[in-house]
Protein backbone atom coordinates (compact mmCIF):
# COMPACT_ATOMS: atom_id res chain seq x y z
CA UNK A 1 0.00 0.00 0.00
CA UNK A 2 1.75 3.45 -0.91
CA UNK A 3 0.25 6.61 1.42
CA UNK A 4 -0.01 9.39 -0.33
CA UNK A 5 -3.16 11.42 0.74
CA UNK A 6 -2.38 11.32 4.54
CA UNK A 7 -1.91 14.60 6.67
CA UNK A 8 0.87 15.75 8.83
CA UNK A 9 -0.82 16.80 12.44
CA UNK A 10 1.99 18.85 14.09
CA UNK A 11 1.75 20.72 17.67
CA UNK A 12 4.49 22.59 19.61
CA UNK A 13 5.73 23.04 22.84
CA UNK A 14 7.88 26.10 23.34
CA UNK A 15 10.20 27.41 26.14
CA UNK A 16 11.61 30.41 26.26
CA UNK A 17 13.78 32.18 28.90
CA UNK A 18 12.50 35.80 29.85
CA UNK A 19 14.93 38.36 29.85
CA UNK A 20 14.51 39.57 33.53
CA UNK A 21 17.83 41.14 35.67
CA UNK A 22 16.73 38.09 38.43
CA UNK A 23 15.44 34.54 38.84
CA UNK A 24 11.55 33.98 38.96
CA UNK A 25 11.34 33.04 42.66
CA UNK A 26 14.74 34.96 44.30
CA UNK A 27 16.96 37.69 43.38
CA UNK A 28 19.61 35.44 41.65
CA UNK A 29 20.92 37.39 39.02
CA UNK A 30 20.05 35.29 35.57
CA UNK A 31 23.07 36.31 33.35
CA UNK A 32 25.06 33.22 31.55
CA UNK A 33 28.52 31.80 31.00
CA UNK A 34 29.59 32.51 34.54
CA UNK A 35 31.69 30.45 36.75
CA UNK A 36 29.34 27.28 37.59
CA UNK A 37 27.20 27.50 40.47
CA UNK A 38 27.21 31.36 41.61
CA UNK A 39 24.42 32.53 41.03
CA UNK A 40 22.81 30.50 43.51
CA UNK A 41 21.02 30.96 47.45
CA UNK A 42 19.16 28.89 49.10
CA UNK A 43 15.46 29.57 47.34
CA UNK A 44 16.81 28.39 43.80
CA UNK A 45 18.90 25.32 45.64
CA UNK A 46 15.74 24.57 47.33
CA UNK A 47 16.65 24.50 50.69
CA UNK A 48 14.23 23.57 53.12
CA UNK A 49 11.89 26.42 54.85
CA UNK A 50 12.28 28.98 52.28
CA UNK A 51 9.90 31.38 50.45
CA UNK A 52 9.96 32.19 46.68
CA UNK A 53 9.27 35.51 46.07
CA UNK A 54 7.53 36.09 42.43
CA UNK A 55 9.19 38.34 40.30
CA UNK A 56 6.96 41.02 38.44
CA UNK A 57 8.76 42.10 35.70
CA UNK A 58 8.76 38.25 34.75
CA UNK A 59 4.67 38.30 34.67
CA UNK A 60 4.92 41.47 32.73
CA UNK A 61 7.03 39.94 29.90
CA UNK A 62 4.68 36.57 29.64
CA UNK A 63 1.80 38.69 29.79
CA UNK A 64 3.45 40.95 26.55
CA UNK A 65 3.29 37.87 24.74
CA UNK A 66 0.47 36.20 25.97
CA UNK A 67 -1.55 39.24 24.24
CA UNK A 68 0.92 39.28 21.63
CA UNK A 69 -0.50 35.88 21.07
CA UNK A 70 -4.42 36.75 21.64
CA UNK A 71 -4.73 34.74 24.58
CA UNK A 72 -7.24 35.31 26.76
CA UNK A 73 -5.88 36.10 30.33
CA UNK A 74 -6.53 34.53 33.34
CA UNK A 75 -7.28 37.54 35.96
CA UNK A 76 -6.36 35.02 38.91
CA UNK A 77 -3.73 31.93 37.50
CA UNK A 78 -2.40 29.60 39.88
CA UNK A 79 1.00 28.01 40.60
CA UNK A 80 1.74 24.13 41.01
CA UNK A 81 4.56 21.77 41.50
CA UNK A 82 5.50 19.29 38.96
CA UNK A 83 7.34 16.10 40.80
CA UNK A 84 10.54 14.51 39.46
CA UNK A 85 13.57 13.14 40.33
CA UNK A 86 16.97 14.48 38.43
CA UNK A 87 19.71 15.84 39.21
CA UNK A 88 19.76 19.60 38.01
CA UNK A 89 16.17 19.58 40.14
CA UNK A 90 17.34 20.37 43.33
CA UNK A 91 13.98 21.05 44.73
CA UNK A 92 12.81 17.69 43.12
CA UNK A 93 9.94 19.26 41.59
CA UNK A 94 9.38 22.19 39.63
CA UNK A 95 7.33 25.34 39.85
CA UNK A 96 4.93 25.72 36.83
CA UNK A 97 1.47 26.69 36.37
CA UNK A 98 -0.66 23.35 35.49
CA UNK A 99 -4.78 23.86 35.44
CA UNK A 100 -5.11 27.17 35.73
CA UNK A 101 -2.32 28.86 33.46
CA UNK A 102 -1.89 32.92 33.23
CA UNK A 103 -3.26 32.88 29.38
CA UNK A 104 -5.29 30.60 26.92
CA UNK A 105 -7.27 30.54 23.82
CA UNK A 106 -5.47 32.76 21.55
CA UNK A 107 -4.29 32.45 17.88
CA UNK A 108 -1.28 33.12 15.89
CA UNK A 109 -1.67 34.06 12.15
CA UNK A 110 1.13 32.33 9.91
CA UNK A 111 0.83 33.86 6.27
CA UNK A 112 -2.88 34.18 7.14
CA UNK A 113 -3.39 30.84 8.61
CA UNK A 114 -4.69 30.64 11.93
CA UNK A 115 -2.28 28.65 14.69
CA UNK A 116 -4.32 27.91 17.83
CA UNK A 117 -2.63 28.73 20.81
CA UNK A 118 -3.74 26.87 23.79
CA UNK A 119 -2.26 28.21 26.65
CA UNK A 120 0.72 30.61 27.87
CA UNK A 121 1.99 30.27 31.42
CA UNK A 122 5.24 30.84 33.35
CA UNK A 123 7.33 28.55 35.12
CA UNK A 124 11.40 28.21 36.17
CA UNK A 125 14.03 26.59 34.39
CA UNK A 126 15.54 23.52 35.46
CA UNK A 127 19.42 23.41 36.08
CA UNK A 128 22.47 22.52 33.80
CA UNK A 129 24.23 19.07 33.76
CA UNK A 130 27.50 19.09 31.86
CA UNK A 131 29.04 15.99 30.53
CA UNK A 132 32.51 15.41 30.67
CA UNK A 133 34.63 11.99 29.64
CA UNK A 134 34.56 10.65 32.58
CA UNK A 135 32.09 12.53 35.07
CA UNK A 136 28.51 14.35 34.87
CA UNK A 137 28.68 18.07 37.07
CA UNK A 138 25.91 19.82 37.49
CA UNK A 139 25.48 23.73 37.02
CA UNK A 140 22.91 25.21 39.08
CA UNK A 141 23.43 28.88 37.77
CA UNK A 142 20.26 28.58 35.39
CA UNK A 143 17.98 26.51 37.85
CA UNK A 144 14.91 29.30 39.16
CA UNK A 145 15.41 31.27 36.10
CA UNK A 146 12.14 33.08 34.00
CA UNK A 147 10.40 30.72 31.43
CA UNK A 148 7.38 31.08 29.90
CA UNK A 149 5.73 27.58 27.99
CA UNK A 150 3.63 28.59 24.45
CA UNK A 151 1.21 25.57 24.07
CA UNK A 152 -0.55 25.31 20.53
CA UNK A 153 -3.26 23.31 19.22
CA UNK A 154 -2.17 20.49 16.70
CA UNK A 155 -2.35 22.90 13.74
CA UNK A 156 0.14 22.72 12.08
CA UNK A 157 0.08 20.46 8.42
CA UNK A 158 4.04 20.95 7.20
CA UNK A 159 7.37 21.76 8.57
CA UNK A 160 7.55 24.93 6.53
CA UNK A 161 4.55 25.59 8.45
CA UNK A 162 6.20 25.27 11.75
CA UNK A 163 9.52 26.92 10.46
CA UNK A 164 7.97 29.95 9.93
CA UNK A 165 5.51 30.05 13.75
CA UNK A 166 9.07 29.64 15.13
CA UNK A 167 11.07 32.73 13.10
CA UNK A 168 8.26 34.79 13.28
CA UNK A 169 7.84 34.38 17.06
CA UNK A 170 11.17 35.06 17.46
CA UNK A 171 11.01 38.26 15.61
CA UNK A 172 8.08 39.23 18.51
CA UNK A 173 10.42 37.84 21.07
CA UNK A 174 12.92 40.30 20.31
CA UNK A 175 11.19 43.26 19.24
CA UNK A 176 9.39 43.24 22.35
CA UNK A 177 12.56 42.32 24.05
CA UNK A 178 10.50 39.17 26.02
CA UNK A 179 13.85 36.99 25.24
CA UNK A 180 17.12 37.29 23.55
CA UNK A 181 14.84 34.16 21.88
CA UNK A 182 18.40 32.44 20.08
CA UNK A 183 17.88 28.72 19.79
CA UNK A 184 21.56 28.12 20.16
CA UNK A 185 22.05 29.50 23.55
CA UNK A 186 19.19 27.59 24.35
CA UNK A 187 16.93 30.69 25.42
CA UNK A 188 14.30 29.28 23.03
CA UNK A 189 13.51 25.59 22.81
CA UNK A 190 11.36 23.72 21.24
CA UNK A 191 9.72 20.52 21.19
CA UNK A 192 7.01 19.81 18.39
CA UNK A 193 4.83 16.46 18.67
CA UNK A 194 3.99 15.10 15.60
CA UNK A 195 1.26 12.22 14.47
CA UNK A 196 0.12 11.00 10.43
CA UNK A 197 -3.66 11.10 10.15
CA UNK A 198 -4.52 8.88 6.96
CA UNK A 199 -8.68 7.82 6.47
CA UNK A 200 -9.29 8.97 9.87
CA UNK A 201 -6.92 7.05 11.50
CA UNK A 202 -4.21 8.41 13.44
CA UNK A 203 -0.56 7.31 13.96
CA UNK A 204 0.41 7.77 17.77
CA UNK A 205 1.84 11.30 19.20
CA UNK A 206 5.39 11.70 18.88
CA UNK A 207 7.19 14.00 20.71
CA UNK A 208 11.00 15.42 19.47
CA UNK A 209 13.46 16.64 22.31
CA UNK A 210 16.39 18.26 22.22
CA UNK A 211 16.10 20.34 18.91
CA UNK A 212 18.69 23.29 19.39
CA UNK A 213 18.07 25.44 16.23
CA UNK A 214 15.31 25.91 13.41
CA UNK A 215 17.20 23.64 11.15
CA UNK A 216 16.82 20.67 13.51
CA UNK A 217 13.51 20.95 14.24
CA UNK A 218 12.68 20.87 10.41
CA UNK A 219 14.64 17.71 9.49
CA UNK A 220 13.71 16.72 12.85
CA UNK A 221 10.37 16.80 11.68
CA UNK A 222 10.83 15.63 7.82
CA UNK A 223 12.30 12.57 9.51
CA UNK A 224 9.36 11.63 11.22
CA UNK A 225 7.15 12.23 8.70
CA UNK A 226 8.86 9.88 6.42
CA UNK A 227 9.18 7.10 9.24
CA UNK A 228 5.55 7.07 10.44
CA UNK A 229 4.73 6.97 7.06
CA UNK A 230 6.95 4.29 6.38
CA UNK A 231 5.30 2.35 9.25
CA UNK A 232 1.74 3.15 8.51
CA UNK A 233 2.64 1.79 4.49
CA UNK A 234 3.50 -1.52 6.21
CA UNK A 235 0.16 -1.55 8.04
CA UNK A 236 2.15 -1.24 11.26
CA UNK A 237 1.34 0.78 14.51
CA UNK A 238 3.62 4.04 15.18
CA UNK A 239 4.35 3.51 18.64
CA UNK A 240 3.87 6.63 20.74
CA UNK A 241 6.99 7.97 22.21
CA UNK A 242 9.37 10.83 23.36
CA UNK A 243 12.41 11.61 20.86
CA UNK A 244 15.24 12.34 20.84
CA UNK A 245 17.20 14.30 17.46
CA UNK A 246 20.25 12.66 16.73
CA UNK A 247 21.84 15.78 15.10
CA UNK A 248 25.30 13.53 13.87
CA UNK A 249 23.07 10.37 12.40
CA UNK A 250 20.01 13.30 11.26
CA UNK A 251 17.91 10.81 12.82
CA UNK A 252 15.39 10.54 16.08
CA UNK A 253 16.10 8.12 18.56
CA UNK A 254 13.33 6.43 21.28
CA UNK A 255 14.32 8.68 24.85
CA UNK A 256 10.86 6.80 26.43
CA UNK A 257 7.68 5.31 25.34
CA UNK A 258 4.52 5.33 26.63
CA UNK A 259 4.89 2.74 29.25
CA UNK A 260 7.46 4.50 31.06
CA UNK A 261 5.71 7.83 30.22
CA UNK A 262 6.31 10.25 33.78
CA UNK A 263 3.63 10.95 36.42
CA UNK A 264 4.09 14.45 37.56
CA UNK A 265 2.22 14.20 40.80
CA UNK A 266 0.95 17.66 40.36
CA UNK A 267 -0.60 19.64 43.43
CA UNK A 268 -0.76 23.28 44.01
CA UNK A 269 2.01 25.55 45.25
CA UNK A 270 1.32 26.13 48.69
CA UNK A 271 3.93 29.16 48.85
CA UNK A 272 2.96 31.24 46.74
CA UNK A 273 -0.55 33.54 46.65
CA UNK A 274 -2.57 33.47 43.06
CA UNK A 275 -1.25 35.77 40.21
CA UNK A 276 -3.64 38.46 39.99
CA UNK A 277 -3.67 40.69 36.83
CA UNK A 278 -5.85 43.36 36.58
CA UNK A 279 -7.28 45.21 33.95
CA UNK A 280 -5.20 48.43 34.22
CA UNK A 281 -1.90 46.18 33.61
CA UNK A 282 -3.43 44.45 30.43
CA UNK A 283 -4.31 47.55 29.42
CA UNK A 284 -1.32 49.35 29.63
CA UNK A 285 0.65 46.17 28.23
CA UNK A 286 -2.15 46.42 25.07
CA UNK A 287 -0.78 50.03 24.90
CA UNK A 288 2.53 49.18 24.27
CA UNK A 289 2.09 46.21 21.75
CA UNK A 290 -0.27 48.46 19.66
CA UNK A 291 1.96 47.76 16.82
CA UNK A 292 3.55 44.36 15.99
CA UNK A 293 6.22 43.57 14.35
CA UNK A 294 4.39 42.29 10.65
CA UNK A 295 2.37 45.35 10.85
CA UNK A 296 5.30 47.36 11.25
CA UNK A 297 7.06 45.98 8.57
CA UNK A 298 4.44 46.91 6.12
CA UNK A 299 4.13 50.00 7.28
CA UNK A 300 7.91 50.67 6.85
CA UNK A 301 7.55 48.89 3.15
CA UNK A 302 5.03 51.29 2.17
CA UNK A 303 6.10 54.57 3.99
CA UNK A 304 9.57 54.68 2.77
CA UNK A 305 9.56 52.46 0.04
CA UNK A 306 12.47 49.94 1.41
CA UNK A 307 13.33 46.65 0.09
CA UNK A 308 11.17 43.87 2.36
CA UNK A 309 14.66 42.46 3.63
CA UNK A 310 15.68 45.61 4.99
CA UNK A 311 12.33 46.25 6.72
CA UNK A 312 13.01 42.58 7.84
CA UNK A 313 16.26 43.74 9.74
CA UNK A 314 14.97 47.10 11.24
CA UNK A 315 11.67 45.43 12.73
CA UNK A 316 14.17 42.77 14.76
CA UNK A 317 14.69 45.54 17.08
CA UNK A 318 12.38 47.95 18.31
CA UNK A 319 14.66 50.53 19.39
CA UNK A 320 16.27 50.35 15.79
CA UNK A 321 12.85 50.79 14.10
CA UNK A 322 12.42 53.97 16.33
CA UNK A 323 15.87 55.18 15.21
CA UNK A 324 15.16 54.90 12.03
CA UNK A 325 11.76 55.86 12.00
CA UNK A 326 12.97 59.28 13.25
CA UNK A 327 16.29 59.40 10.96
CA UNK A 328 14.04 59.30 7.87
CA UNK A 329 12.10 62.34 9.89
CA UNK A 330 15.10 63.95 9.02
CA UNK A 331 17.02 63.29 5.72
CA UNK A 332 16.37 64.70 2.64
CA UNK A 333 17.57 60.91 0.57
CA UNK A 334 15.46 58.23 2.28
CA UNK A 335 16.72 55.86 -0.12
CA UNK A 336 20.90 56.32 0.74
CA UNK A 337 19.86 56.65 4.49
CA UNK A 338 18.32 53.58 4.52
CA UNK A 339 21.45 52.17 2.97
CA UNK A 340 23.86 53.67 4.93
CA UNK A 341 21.74 52.38 8.21
CA UNK A 342 21.62 49.06 6.83
CA UNK A 343 25.21 48.50 5.73
CA UNK A 344 27.44 50.99 7.73
CA UNK A 345 25.55 51.64 11.16
CA UNK A 346 24.54 48.04 11.28
CA UNK A 347 28.47 47.20 10.97
CA UNK A 348 29.79 49.82 13.54
CA UNK A 349 26.86 48.05 15.69
CA UNK A 350 28.33 44.63 15.02
CA UNK A 351 31.55 45.83 15.50
CA UNK A 352 31.35 46.95 19.08
CA UNK A 353 28.83 44.63 20.47
CA UNK A 354 26.76 47.23 21.28
CA UNK A 355 22.48 48.03 20.72
CA UNK A 356 21.27 50.78 18.69
CA UNK A 357 20.66 53.02 21.59
CA UNK A 358 24.77 52.79 22.43
CA UNK A 359 25.52 54.34 18.87
CA UNK A 360 27.95 57.27 19.03
CA UNK A 361 25.94 59.54 16.92
CA UNK A 362 22.75 61.11 17.98
CA UNK A 363 20.01 60.99 15.39
CA UNK A 364 20.15 64.55 14.35
CA UNK A 365 24.05 64.06 14.21
CA UNK A 366 23.35 61.51 11.63
CA UNK A 367 21.02 63.11 9.74
CA UNK A 368 22.75 65.88 9.29
CA UNK A 369 25.63 63.84 7.85
CA UNK A 370 23.59 61.72 5.83
CA UNK A 371 22.17 65.35 4.09
CA UNK A 372 25.60 66.97 3.59
CA UNK A 373 26.07 63.76 1.55
CA UNK A 374 22.83 63.33 -0.05
CA UNK A 375 23.90 67.02 -1.33
CA UNK A 376 27.48 65.84 -2.50
CA UNK A 377 28.66 67.99 0.18
CA UNK A 378 31.43 65.50 0.65
CA UNK A 379 34.13 63.77 -1.13
CA UNK A 380 33.04 60.31 -2.29
CA UNK A 381 36.15 58.62 -1.83
CA UNK A 382 36.86 59.30 1.68
CA UNK A 383 33.18 59.58 2.85
CA UNK A 384 33.53 55.68 5.05
CA UNK A 385 36.79 57.42 6.61
CA UNK A 386 34.66 60.54 7.64
CA UNK A 387 31.78 58.37 9.17
CA UNK A 388 33.94 56.63 11.47
CA UNK A 389 36.21 59.75 12.54
CA UNK A 390 32.67 60.85 13.29
CA UNK A 391 31.54 57.90 15.43
CA UNK A 392 35.03 57.47 16.96
CA UNK A 393 34.61 61.61 18.06
CA UNK A 394 37.93 62.48 16.20
CA UNK A 395 35.96 65.04 14.62
CA UNK A 396 32.86 67.09 14.59
CA UNK A 397 29.95 67.68 13.01
CA UNK A 398 31.76 71.46 12.70
CA UNK A 399 34.80 69.57 11.38
CA UNK A 400 32.48 68.16 7.85
CA UNK A 401 32.74 71.69 6.49
CA UNK A 402 36.00 71.76 5.63
CA UNK A 403 35.55 68.49 3.62
CA UNK A 404 33.34 70.30 1.98
CA UNK A 405 34.29 69.59 -1.79
CA UNK A 406 31.54 72.46 -3.24
CA UNK A 407 31.59 75.96 -2.96
CA UNK A 408 28.58 77.73 -2.38
CA UNK A 409 26.60 78.26 -5.93
CA UNK A 410 27.04 81.86 -5.88
CA UNK A 411 30.30 82.17 -5.29
CA UNK A 412 31.34 79.31 -8.13
CA UNK A 413 29.72 81.86 -10.54
CA UNK A 414 31.85 84.65 -9.08
CA UNK A 415 34.71 82.71 -9.75
CA UNK A 416 34.40 81.66 -13.18
CA UNK A 417 33.36 85.05 -14.47
CA UNK A 418 36.70 86.19 -13.04
CA UNK A 419 38.62 83.82 -14.48
CA UNK A 420 36.83 84.04 -17.93
CA UNK A 421 37.36 87.89 -18.15
CA UNK A 422 40.93 87.26 -17.43
CA UNK A 423 41.55 84.49 -19.69
CA UNK A 424 39.94 86.72 -22.42
CA UNK A 425 42.32 85.49 -25.21
CA UNK A 426 41.62 82.03 -24.40
CA UNK A 427 38.00 82.72 -24.84
CA UNK A 428 38.07 84.05 -27.34
CA UNK A 429 39.94 81.48 -28.97
CA UNK A 430 37.06 79.15 -27.77
CA UNK A 431 34.59 81.01 -29.67
CA UNK A 432 36.65 80.80 -33.10
CA UNK A 433 36.02 76.89 -32.80
CA UNK A 434 38.97 75.86 -30.95
CA UNK A 435 36.37 73.85 -28.31
CA UNK A 436 39.73 72.26 -26.63
CA UNK A 437 40.92 75.19 -24.50
CA UNK A 438 37.96 74.48 -22.08
CA UNK A 439 39.59 71.88 -20.10
CA UNK A 440 42.51 74.97 -19.75
CA UNK A 441 39.73 76.82 -18.33
CA UNK A 442 38.29 74.56 -16.24
CA UNK A 443 41.89 73.73 -14.49
CA UNK A 444 42.02 77.80 -13.78
CA UNK A 445 38.75 77.80 -12.42
CA UNK A 446 39.34 74.77 -10.06
CA UNK A 447 42.60 76.02 -8.57
CA UNK A 448 40.93 79.35 -7.91
CA UNK A 449 38.34 77.77 -6.02
CA UNK A 450 41.42 76.01 -4.25
CA UNK A 451 40.20 72.39 -5.68
CA UNK A 452 36.82 72.59 -3.37
CA UNK A 453 34.47 72.15 -6.59
CA UNK A 454 32.78 69.22 -9.01
CA UNK A 455 35.26 69.83 -12.34
CA UNK A 456 31.92 68.45 -14.25
CA UNK A 457 29.71 71.32 -12.91
CA UNK A 458 32.52 73.73 -13.66
CA UNK A 459 32.50 72.01 -17.15
CA UNK A 460 28.59 72.57 -17.71
CA UNK A 461 28.71 76.26 -16.26
CA UNK A 462 31.15 77.75 -18.79
CA UNK A 463 30.17 75.62 -21.75
CA UNK A 464 26.39 77.69 -20.72
CA UNK A 465 28.41 80.63 -20.38
CA UNK A 466 30.35 80.68 -23.48
CA UNK A 467 27.47 79.00 -25.20
CA UNK A 468 25.49 82.07 -24.62
CA UNK A 469 27.34 84.72 -25.93
ZN1 LIG B 1 18.52 32.09 43.99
Amino acid sequence: MELNNYEVIIGLEIHCQLKTQSKLFCSCPTEFNKEANINVCPICLGFPGVLPVLNKKAVELALKLALALNCEINKKSFFARKHYFYPDLPKGYQITQYKVPLAYNGYFLINNKKIRIRRVHLEEDSGKLIHTANETLVDFNRAGVPLVEIVTEPDFRSPKEVVSFIEELKTILIYLDISDADMEKGNLRCEPNISLRYNNYSSERREIKNLNSIKNVYYALKYEIEYQRSVLEKREKVERATLLWNEKERKTEIMRTKEEEEDYRYFPEPDLPPLVISEEEIAKIKEEIKELPQERKKRLIREYNIKEKFAEIIIKDKNLCEYYENLMKLVKDKNLATNWLINEVLRVLNEKNIEINKFPLKIEELGYFLNLLSDNQLPMGNIKKIFYELVEKKITLKDLEKFSIKKKEEDLDKIIIEVLEKEKEVVEKYKKGKKGVVGYLIGKIVKAAKGKVDPREVREKIIKILEKD
